[in-house]
């Protein structure tokens, strides 16, 4: 299996540490507003690595976090508590608040259909743990103290520059960025935050008889350390973490720890809206009420981000996610033939999708070979799940077969036609189309596909 790693900027072929297990960390949504349609589509590409991980036989265990604490609305570790705000745009409590969308996350997630992750971590309830790493940190000589917390010094760790190929001399030197005079470099950042006086900040814990909270990107090391321990195979997220959050992730974990974060490290681009990008001042954030609202589901979506590619900047519009959902339905109906008529053997048609899809999760071109046969072959149950483990579609469950009587009475309709009764034919038909069943006249006899 082949993946486009960010650390070497090259395709390269995937080994997991341990030959059986592969240990795979995404990072998960800030919960403080709704996850929107684009906000999901890395989500769905975690997915399907984990699927395509699955089916070359490795087990993964996989983690995410949930940041319900310390996200700033600047990455200089400067501005709002997103949570902060977000509870006081909603006039509740920021652990309300957390709840809330974190809840409106995990439903979006499961209707998604996605392999659930072995654990979801709440950045909250790791404190403890965040702190030991703030402590070893320390110990090492990487952090000083500011008056508005512990800042990790990125000049003491060489390797700071290199996932992102940053260029720092160059942005310490054009820095036009204010930044906190105390900081010693542009790129140094805050592993704890302390509570200033008069500051109202909701969260905060104790330490070293002050009160305060973790800098954003603790939480993902120290989850990792805990539940996964270094070095982790694959580490994933959005293009927009290669600069600073991922980049502050490294330089925690393997100052504190002293050994490889992760081997991989993958990156999905980002989709525009009607080709601008998505934002609140343009109105083009859509949630998937909005598309539910118009007559796609969870699964319509999934098959538009699986069309495309992880690292592909991608536009979104209603006109394609139409597009989607017919060649979902096309799929179904694919499947709904291993009720109706002997099964074709698609063997090396599976043998072609795993390749494409372990090579860097080349989802377009295993659909591509799955066009191929559509239309022309018949599946059996096993393909059939086959299909499901590499793309999670949910096909199998939505294309049960259907009740004998509603049988019975597509062969009394063919019966009636072919003895030239169109009166009763049509009738049976139209008897039959409102259960939501097309049909598809043969030789000798109706094939039936599902309207929708
Ligand atoms: P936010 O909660 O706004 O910080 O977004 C969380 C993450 O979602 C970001 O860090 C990105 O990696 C991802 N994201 C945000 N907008 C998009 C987009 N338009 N397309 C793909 N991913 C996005
Ligand atoms: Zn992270």
């Amino acid at each position: 299996m082949k993946l486009y790693n960010t650390l070497s900027r090259k395709v390269e072929e995937f080994h997991p540490g341990d030959p059986k297990r592969v240990k795979v960390y995404t990072c998960g949504p800030t919960v403080y507003s709704y996850a929107h349609v684009g906000n999901f589509t890395c989500y769905v590409y975690w997915d399907l690595l984990v699927r395509v991980l699955a089916l070359n036989g490795w087990t993964v265990d996989r983690v995410m976090n949930i940041t319900d604490v310390g996200h700033l609305t600047s990455d200089a570790d400067d501005g709002e508590d997103k949570m902060e705000k977000g509870a006081r745009r909603e006039g509740k409590t920021v652990w309300e608040v957390a709840e809330m969308y974190m809840n409106d996350f995990l439903e979006n997630f499961r209707a998604l259909n996605f392999v659930e992750p072995s654990a979801i971590c709440r950045a909250t309830d790791f404190i403890s743990e965040d702190i030991a790493v703030v402590e070893a940190l320390d110990k090492k000589g990487f952090l000083y103290d500011t008056t508005d917390g512990l800042y990790f010094d990125t000049s003491k760790f060489p390797k700071y520059a290199d996932l992102g190929r940053l260029d720092l001399d160059h942005l310490r030197a054009g820095a036009r960025i204010e930044f906190s005079s105390e900081k010693r470099n542009l790129s140094d950042f805050a592993v704890w935050k302390w509570v200033r006086d008069g500051e109202d900040h909701a969260m905060q814990w104790e330490y070293r008889g002050r009160m305060g909270y973790p800098g954003w990107h603790l939480e993902c090391s120290t989850i990792i350390h805990e539940k996964l321990g270094e070095p982790i195979d694959i580490h994933c997220g959005g293009i927009d973490h290669i600069p600073v959050h991922h980049t502050n992730e490294i330089a925690q974990t393997e100052g504190a720890f002293g050994v490889k974060m992760a081997n991989f490290w993958l990156h999905n681009n980002f989709i525009t809206i009607d080709g601008e990008k998505i934002s609140k001042s343009i109105g083009n954030v859509y949630y998937f009420s909005d598309l539910i609202e118009r007559g796609f589901s969870h699964m319509d979506y999934k098959m538009w981000v699986l069309q495309g590619h992880f690292q592909s900047e991608r536009n979104f519009a209603f006109g394609d996610l139409g597009a989607a959902k017919q060649r979902l339905l096309n799929y179904r109906n694919f499947a709904a033939l291993r009720w109706q008529k002997p099964a074709t053997n698609l063997d090396d048609v599976r043998k072609r999708m795993i390749e494409q899809l372990g090579n860097n999760l080349n989802s377009a071109g295993a659909l591509a070979e799955l066009d191929k046969v559509v239309g022309k072959s018949v599946p059996d149950d096993d393909f059939v799940k086959f299909l499901d483990d590499a793309f999670g579609l949910g096909i199998a469950e939505s294309t049960q077969d259907i009740a004998d009587d509603l049988k019975a009475k597509i062969a009394e309709r063919f019966e009636a036609k072919k003895a030239r009764d169109f009166a009763k034919a049509d009738a049976l038909r139209d008897e039959i189309e409102a259960m939501g069943i097309m049909l598809l006249d043969g030789a000798d006899g109706s094939i039936w596909q599902y309207a929708n």
